[in-house]
């Protein structure tokens, strides 16, 4: 066993503290990654606190990794000791489902092995980024582009993949008119990549503060969402919303504002239901779907992408013993905007 140390959760809702575990012995298609940094996601405190049910303790959350491999197992091939490698929400999958041979892994019905909090193929709990090692089948980890700087790489890997899949699957681009709720860890990617994409980007927040950032991450429209006669004058104007709400909120009264069949596309998860009115979808034939990460062709297709256009997310790195001050900083929606860990900082 290869011993590492790291920062966990030792039950829900409790502050995260140091943790020494292990990580498993190479096997052949394995690679040893020294983590340098790790995203907080929010969906990290929703487990952290047990929010959506089925969270083991103790946990180490994180899986917006970034690293350098310093280990292969003897028939890894994809990567050689040095290189850089991105690590995102799952590190296998049954590889011959339906979905994994779509290269649409994040929806594996033969049993998706999650970053952290899932049995892995050796029965062990997996265990997350916020440590300074992991091993992972080499297969199930990412390409980092030389340009970008790791540290704003980190986030990619689950708040940038999280919305450019839904962006590219509803053909965004030149002329399309794109709402995203909620200016946070995934709403700022969305916001980047939608307005490069060539969007016409509105973000919807409850933070009127957060305007100036939002012109300046690529939006072109902000509207506080409480003020009921902005939003009103929004009304049948947009094409696609990315919904990343992390809180319950009334989907309603953002629907209203899509076009005829324009989709809002839920990828925030709060801890209740979404009450949908029917009439809020019938009156003008909307879609309410969903979007789950994306698959391993897709993260590096947007890992590529980010490298070419230069963009990465817009981090406050911090050390490994200010987590739990970053996670009442984000839950008070302060954050810009994303927090992101330098594991160096627990040497
Ligand atoms: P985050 O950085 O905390 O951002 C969430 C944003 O939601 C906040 O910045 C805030 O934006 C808005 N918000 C928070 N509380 C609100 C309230 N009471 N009413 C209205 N708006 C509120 O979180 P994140 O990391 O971006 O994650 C967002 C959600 O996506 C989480 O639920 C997370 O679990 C989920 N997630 C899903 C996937 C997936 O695959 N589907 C992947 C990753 C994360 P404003 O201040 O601008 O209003
Ligand atoms: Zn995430
Ligand atoms: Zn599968």
């Amino acid at each position: 066993m290869i011993q590492t140390k790291g920062y966990a959760a030792m039950e829900a809702g409790q502050p995260l503290v140091p943790f020494s575990f292990s990580r498993r012995e190479l096997a052949p298609n394995d690679i040893l990654v020294e983590i340098l940094y790790c995203g907080i996601c929010h969906s990290d405190i929703h487990q952290v606190k047990d929010e959506w049910g089925g969270a083991t303790f103790p946990l180490v959350p994180g899986h917006e990794i970034v690293g350098r491999v310093v280990r292969t197992g003897s028939a890894a091939k994809r990567f050689a000791v040095g290189d850089a490698a991105g690590i995102g929400c799952f590190v296998d999958s049954c590889g011959s489902c339906q979905s994994c041979k779509e290269g649409l892994q994040q929806y594996c019905t033969g049993g998706l092995v999650w970053t952290y909090n899932s049995k892995d193929r050796d029965g062990n709990l997996t265990q997350g980024g916020y440590s300074r090692h992991i091993v992972i089948r080499e297969d199930y980890a990412l390409r980092i582009p030389d340009n970008l700087s790791l540290e704003t790489v980190a986030p990619l890997l689950c708040a940038g993949i999280t919305t450019y899949s839904p962006l590219r699957r509803f053909k965004v681009g030149k002329g399309t008119r794109v709402g995203v709720m909620g200016l946070g860890g995934l709403g700022h990617m969305a916001v980047k990549l939608a307005s490069r994409m060539g969007a016409e980007v509105t973000v919807l927040s409850h933070s009127p503060k957060k305007e100036a950032d939002s012109k300046a991450l690529g939006a072109t429209g902000f509207v506080n969402t409480k003020d009921s006669s902005a939003v009103a004058r929004l009304s049948e104007t947009l094409d696609v919303i990315i919904d990343t709400i992390s809180a319950p909120h009334d989907p309603n009264l953002y629907l209203g504002l899509l076009k005829r069949d324009g989709a809002m596309v839920l990828v925030g998860v709060p801890e209740s239901p979404l009450a949908v009115h029917a009439f809020s979808l019938i009156a003008r034939r909307r879609t309410l779907t969903a979007s789950l990460i994306g698959g391993l062709s897709e993260t590096q297709e947007l890992l590529d992408f980010c490298g070419k256009e230069n963009i990465g997310a817009d981090v406050e790195v911090i050390a490994a013993d200010e987590i739990n001050k970053a996670y009442d900083r984000t839950l008070a929606g302060d954050v810009r905007y994303r927090f992101v860990i330098d594991m160096k900082s627990l040497d």
